[in-house]
């Protein structure tokens, strides 16, 4: 059976501020884009945490067999390192029932957890968000949260509105300024909602380059962070 939440990770309990961002991944391994893209977010947002949840089993990369999770949260605890405002955390944990993860369920029982008046932010990129009709409750999430969405090095950040699932349109351009477009959105029965662009994110890299690179003996990677790469090492990971 799979294993349920450990006990390692911050609790949600311990939160004093009421913007919280959720910034869920594979993190097979972290990399420097995922941290800059999570402060990114921290500034731009002005949000009081950014949890940084690694996905036990995310629903669309079901094809490929990720490193053991608790690999990836060690690894995630690393690469956060020091970071002012970051936590990780076990939300997405291995389910017990064997789902996959899915976020909307991930985050209705955060939110229990959470004081009333937090707002929760979606953390991601722009690669992931243009995959948003393939997730469960897609229009449901995309109502109840607002996400804020990375500018990544290939994915075109003009086609996000394309993306939205067919219920949801752009009813606004609410604001544009330096490093950040505000999109209000409207659902059916009239639900609102807003997107946040960052368009000034320019991290061009990703897990899968990183683990073909360190299936050469002696990689470095400059994206990955040393802490990160000792892990790797001493874990013999990625091998092949
Ligand atoms: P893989 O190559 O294995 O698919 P990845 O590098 O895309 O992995 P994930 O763990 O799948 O990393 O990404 C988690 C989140 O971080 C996603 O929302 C993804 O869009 C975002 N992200 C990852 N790398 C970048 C990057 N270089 N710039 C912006 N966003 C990124």
């Amino acid at each position: 059976m799979a294993p349920s939440k450990q006990s390692g990770p911050a609790r949600v309990g311990f939160f004093g501020g009421t913007r919280v961002g959720f910034f869920g991944g594979t993190f097979d391994p972290p990399h420097r884009g995922h941290v800059a893209l999570a402060r990114l977010a921290m500034q731009t947002l002005g949000l009081d945490k950014v949890l940084v949840a690694p996905v036990a089993a995310q629903p669309l990369k079901r094809d490929r067999q990720a490193t053991p999770y608790s690999d990836r949260l060690a690894m995630t605890r690393l690469a956060l390192g020091g970071e002012p405002g970051m936590e990780l955390s076990d939300a997405d944990a291995p389910r017990a029932d064997g789902k996959p993860n899915y976020m909307l369920e991930t985050l209705r029982e955060l939110e229990t957890e959470l004081p009333p008046s937090a707002q929760v932010f979606v953390i991601c990129g722009a690669d992931a968000f243009l995959t948003i009709q393939q997730w469960y409750c897609a229009e449901e999430l995309l109502m109840r949260y607002p996400f804020v969405i990375g500018a990544r090095p290939g994915f075109d950040l003009s086609r996000i509105a394309q993306a939205l699932p067919e219920s949801i349109s752009v009813a606004a351009e609410e604001n544009r300024e330096a490093g950040l477009l505000t999109l209000g959105l409207r659902g059916e029965q009239e639900r609102q909602s807003r997107l946040y662009l960052l368009p000034d994110l320019s991290e061009d890299i990703s897990a899968t380059e990183l683990r073909e690179a360190l299936r050469r003996p002696g990689a470095a990677p400059e994206f990955l962070d040393g802490a990160v790469l000792g892990y790797i090492r001493a874990h013999g990971l990625y091998r092949d």
